[in-house]
């Protein structure tokens, strides 16, 4: 048999690391299912074999403490041998049906009874049922139906696509790597594998036709090169390259607990985190606070939101681990991620939809819960509150409203709080064109230059295939960064960026070059992005800044900034 030879695949960088193992592939597309001589014992087998792999992988992700994917698992279990579902397969059977097309006629029957049921827990139980039948179809057809929560050895993940929901219960120490079709260098799935610390690669197009579970694969999420079954030189070009990493991660390391200045003002270098693993991972670094707690991860992938004591005492954790500020924003659902529970419709555009602050009007109790929650966490610690998503100076003014009157009922019913700073990200393109305006209504401003990017060139964040659309450094954004920092000096408040351009060794250095007080980068990158701060004082920067801002392209910003860094 001759050997297949290696087989290159480009695809955007999303997350820095270099991994290589043996791929799993999630491929979610439909199988079809060709009938047996005897259609009901093959259904009957597939049932219980179903079932069967479902328990096994439930006590698998209890046992490496993943409660909530056992949790459902079980639920799916014991789904697959429900009579309600087994009957009425049967039923289709002996009406004549072949096996495919009775399973296809339940799966409509009873996902979308559930779905017409116009409750949130309904609706997953619809997506559920979808989901045990699909198991069900490829146990007919032999084919394997993996799950992202349930790798069972170190692998790297091959997947057409991933949710935020699938990557956020993803097991750092079991996946090496992910490479996806579909997302860009922004997109959700990018940021959870950056706070993971796992390498990525996105908008890897072909990628699950051209690799099988098992093969070896090799990526490197800093240049966006794939590799399947990569020949015996070039793993040994991506081990080096690993170690090429690691030795320059090593390096920085001597920056940490240490803070760093430009031109005598110190620059804080604080982390994003959206879970208590990333806080603990923030404080292993050294990062100085949290620039931006993105608090809408405990709200995805559950069936109802988190209840206010839960919220107390996940943002208590962020305030009590650090000694600097943790900004905590309230929860930014829509767009790339949906919640169940909270009742939007179907939209167009998503990102141009309901979203961010823009829903906190259609569930004002789950607001009111959020706020009440941050207010209590700030009466124990340095807790500061973030709206994001804010286009207009009313929209501010309306929920500051809101969160004095939350204080207010704490007051009346005696319970310890306090107001905290409360800012908004900078990633509409009006806020920042208005930030003159918006500046005397808050505390402090953050741009979200992954937002801002994709609101000021027009490019869908989430579609690899615009990733030329998506450098935050195009002098667009670049203008937009600097009319925000020049209204924030005016009025005396602070400015951090905390987008993905922050961890991005020229954007750091063209950004605070520019005047940001702080950036915020996820926790691997707080100590190599202070050693950029720190070698700013020996570039020549004015001209750098003033160079960037009239280049006409990213890539000529890109050009710029090298060069004077290049020339200390
Ligand atoms: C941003 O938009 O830059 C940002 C930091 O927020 P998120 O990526 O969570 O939308
Ligand atoms: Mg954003």
């Amino acid at each position: 048999m001759t050997e297949r030879p290696e087989l290159r695949v480009a695809g955007t960088p999303a997350s820095a690391g270099v991994a290589l193992g043996s791929a799993m592939v999630i491929d979610h597309q439909e199988v079809t299912v060709i009938d047996s001589a005897d259609p009901q014992a093959a259904f009957t087998t597939a049932v219980a074999e179903a079932s069967r792999e479902l328990q096994s992988m439930c006590e698998a992700a209890r046992s490496t403490g993943r409660a909530e994917a056992g949790d459902v698992l079980e639920a799916q279990a014991l789904m697959a041998r429900d009579p309600m579902l087994v009957d009425a397969v049967s039923a289709a059977l002996n009406d004549g049906m072949s096996l495919d097309a009775a399973l296809r006629r339940v799966d409509e029957e009873i996902s979308g009874l559930f779905a017409s049921i116009d409750d949130p827990y309904m609706a997953q139980r619809a997506q559920d049922v979808s989901e045990v039948i699909d198991r069900i179809r490829r146990r007919l057809a032999g084919v394997d139906s993996p799950d992202p929560r349930l790798i069972g050895v170190p692998s790297v993940l091959v997947a057409r696509s991933l949710s935020a929901a699938d990557t956020a219960v993803l097991d750092p120490e079991l996946v090496l790597g992910f490479v996806t079709e579909t997302g860009g260098p922004t997109s959700h799935v990018a940021i959870i594998a950056r706070s993971l610390g796992v390498a990525a690669v996105v908008g890897a197009s072909g990628v699950v036709a051209s690799v099988s579970t098992g093969e070896e694969v090799a990526l490197d999420g800093s240049t966006g090169d794939v590799v399947i079954l990569p020949s015996e030189s070039t793993a040994a070009d991506f081990r080096a390259r690993r170690a090429a990493a690691e030795a320059e991660t090593a390096a920085a390391d001597r920056f940490r607990g240490i803070g760093v200045s430009f031109g005598g003002r110190p620059i804080g270098v604080s982390a994003n985190v959206g879970s208590s693993e990333d806080i603990a991972r923030a404080v292993e670094a050294g990062a100085e606070g949290i620039g931006l707690l993105r608090t809408e991860f405990l709200f995805l992938d559950r069936t109802e939101a988190p209840t206010e004591q839960e919220q107390v005492d996940f943002y208590s954790l962020a305030g009590s681990s650090f000694s600097e500020p943790v900004v905590v924003r309230t929860f930014d659902i829509g767009g790339d991620k949906p919640a169940p529970y909270l009742e939007v419709e179907t939209e167009e555009n998503p990102f141009l939809g309901v979203r961010g602050a823009r829903l906190y009007s259609r569930c004002p109790e789950i607001f009111d819960t959020q706020a009440r929650a941050i207010l209590r966490a700030a009466g124990t610690g340095d807790v500061q509150m973030m709206l994001p998503m804010v286009s207009t100076v009313e929209e501010v003014i309306e929920l500051r409203g809101r969160i004095e009157q939350v204080a207010a009922s704490l007051e009346a019913e005696g319970v310890p709080h306090a107001v905290p700073p409360i800012g908004v990200m900078v990633e509409v393109p009006s806020v920042a064109l208005t930030a003159a305006a918006v500046a005397p209504h808050v505390d402090f401003f953050s741009i979200g230059t992954n937002d801002l990017t994709q609101y000021a060139l027009a490019a869908d964040r989430t579609n690899g295939s615009l990733d030329n659309l998506q450098d935050a450094l195009h002098p667009a954004v670049l203008a937009l960064c600097e009319r925000t920092v020049a209204a924030a000096r005016r009025h005396d408040i602070s400015v951090s960026v905390c987008g993905l351009v922050a961890a991005d060794p020229l954007g750091a250095a063209v950004l605070t070059a520019m005047g940001v007080d702080k950036l915020s980068v996820s926790a691997r990158s707080v100590n190599p992005i202070k050693s950029v701060v720190d070698s700013l004082d020996r570039v020549e920067t004015g001209p750098m800044v003033e160079a960037a801002l009239s280049a006409p392209t990213a890539g000529d910003v890109r050009r710029i900034v090298r060069d004077a860094l290049d020339r200390t």
